[in-house]
C-alpha cells in the first residue's frame, strides 16, 4: 500500500460576510491582530474608495482601528502582496465587495502562493441583491463567517443594510446616517428598476 502523501503547506481564503453593522470589520481586525500576535508578517487592505472614517486605516463603527494599505484595483493589491512574497503570512482585506470580480483572481493567487486571505464584505448591497465579487469569493472560500447585525426596527437578526437617503448607485459610501441594519422583514426594497 502507498503512503498517504505528506500534506502541502497551503494557504486558504476566509470571508466574513454580512450586512452593515454586523460586525464585519471588528472580526477581520480580531483576526488580524491574533496573526500579529502569533508574530506572522501581516497586509491590511483597503479600498481607496472607502474613506469615511480615514484614508489609511481599517475603522470599525465603534472605532476600532488599524493601519491599512489604500489601494485603488485588484491589481495593485497583487502587486503590493506580490512584492512581498515569502514574507506576509496573512493578507486581509476590508470592505472588498467594492473591488472588480480581478479581485477573486488575486485572492486565489495568494492563497495558492500559501497566504492565508481574509476578507470582509458586504454580501448584499442596498437593494438587497448579492454585491460584486462577493458571490465568487464565496464560492471559492475554504471558510465562510456570515455575521447578523440587530434590526434597528425589531431586533431580529439583521441581513439587509437599508439605506436611508436617496442615492444613486450600488457604490454610495455610508455610516449610520445613510444606512441602518433590518432583517428580511423589516426590510423595504427598493421600487426603481435597477
Ligand atoms: P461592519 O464592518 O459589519 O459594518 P463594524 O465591525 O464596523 O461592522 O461595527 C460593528 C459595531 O457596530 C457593533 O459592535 C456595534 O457597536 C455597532 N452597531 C451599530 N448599530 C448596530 C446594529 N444595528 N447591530 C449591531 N451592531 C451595531
Ligand atoms: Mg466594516
Ligand atoms: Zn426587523
Amino acid at each position: 500500500m502507498q503512503p498517504l502523501p505528506t500534506p502541502h503547506r497551503t494557504g486558504w481564503i476566509e470571508v466574513v460576510c454580512g450586512s452593515m453593522f454586523s460586525g464585519k470589520t471588528e472580526e477581520l481586525l480580531r483576526r488580524i491582530k491574533r496573526a500579529r500576535l502569533a508574530r506572522q508578517r501581516v497586509l491590511l487592505f483597503k479600498p481607496r474608495v472607502d474613506n469615511r472614517y480615514d484614508e489609511v486605516k481599517v475603522v470599525s463603527h465603534e472605532g476600532l482601528n488599524a493601519d491599512a494599505i489604500p489601494v485603488s484595483s485588484a491589481a495593485e493589491l497583487l502587486s503590493l502582496a506580490g512584492a512581498d512574497a515569502g514574507e506576509a503570512a496573512v493578507v486581509g482585506i476590508d470592505e472588498v465587495q467594492f473591488f472588480d470580480a480581478d479581485i477573486v483572481v488575486a485572492a486565489e493567487a495568494l492563497a495558492s502562493r500559501g497566504m492565508r486571505v481574509v476578507v470582509a464584505g458586504l454580501d448584499q448591497d442596498w437593494r438587497g441583491a448579492p454585491f460584486g465579487p462577493m458571490p465568487s469569493l464565496l464560492a471559492v472560500a475554504e471558510y465562510v463567517t456570515k455575521l447578523h447585525a440587530v434590526c434597528t426596527r425589531c431586533g431580529a437578526a439583521a441581513t439587509r443594510s437599508q439605506r436611508l437617503v436617496a442615492a444613486e448607485g450600488q457604490l454610495f459610501v455610508g455610516g449610520a446616517a445613510e444606512y441602518e441594519a433590518r432583517c428580511r422583514a423589516c426590510f423595504v426594497p427598493e421600487a426603481a428598476p435597477r
